[in-house]
């Protein structure tokens, strides 16, 4: 019961105070989240939109959600209804979606514009040479603000590539204040590396095991 208040607290402690902590609670059950939120942690990440809504439902209403996954524009109305920020926009269909829906219900939708620097093919997310393009269709649209760059590093044990990656995406954090000044929101760095994160200037760290332990399996 005390796990995920201490792995909080341990988390917490070691982050700079301006850092914003993700508790990522994707595929954690209820009683989980709920334990965090009694040891006081209000903003939570999930990846799916149906898991998002059944927990929003459940959770009380100060909780800030945000939505890290990757999003399908069928499942956009569903995201916007329950996320305070939608971390990982990947291409500017889903971009464009976001827009609708969030005028649709009077709101305007905080998003990060997600980059893809590292080695992996799988990962998804603007290549750097088409993130000023991204940032300006974004700004051009009525339904969504953009706060600033989520990304991710290779997945190695070389900390020095780690590092590298995340040095890359704080670079293209600069790169969209040019056009847009105000987005200096940087999320980068989970469980296994967001110490270097932070080292290269994270603002939002995303942590899902080191706080709620090993994920169940996924259910797909
Ligand atoms: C699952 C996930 C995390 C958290 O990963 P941990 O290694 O459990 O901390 C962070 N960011 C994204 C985008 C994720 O999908």
């Amino acid at each position: 019961m005390l796990l995920i208040r201490n792995n909080l607290r341990e988390v917490t402690e070691q982050l700079p105070a301006a850092v914003k902590l993700v508790a990522v609670s994707k595929f954690q059950p209820l009683e989980s989240l709920q334990q965090a939120y009694a040891a006081g942690q209000r903003r939570f990440g999930e990846s799916r939109a149906d898991e998002l809504a059944a927990k929003a439902a459940a959770m009380p209403d100060d909780v800030e959600w945000h939505f890290i996954g990757h999003l399908q524009t069928n499942k956009v109305r569903r995201v916007v209804a329950h996320a305070s920020v939608i971390e990982s926009v990947d291409s500017l269909r889903l971009l464009q979606a976001i827009s609708n829906e969030a005028e649709k219900s009077g709101k305007v939708m905080r998003v990060l514009l997600q980059v893809h620097v590292a080695a992996e093919e799988t990962k998804t997310g603007f290549l750097p040479e088409e993130l000023s393009d991204a940032a300006r269709v974004a700004c051009s649209l009525p339904g969504v603000e953009v706060i600033g760059i989520m990304g991710m590093a290779t997945n190695t044990d070389s900390e020095e590539r780690v590092s590298e990656d995340f040095r890359t995406i704080a670079e293209l954090g600069k790169t969209l204040r040019s056009i847009t000044p105000d987005a200096a929101e940087i999320s980068m760095g989970m469980t296994g590396d967001w110490s270097l994160a932070v080292e290269a200037g994270a603002t939002i760290v995303r942590i899902g095991s080191g706080i709620f332990g090993s994920r169940p399996p996924k259910s797909v």
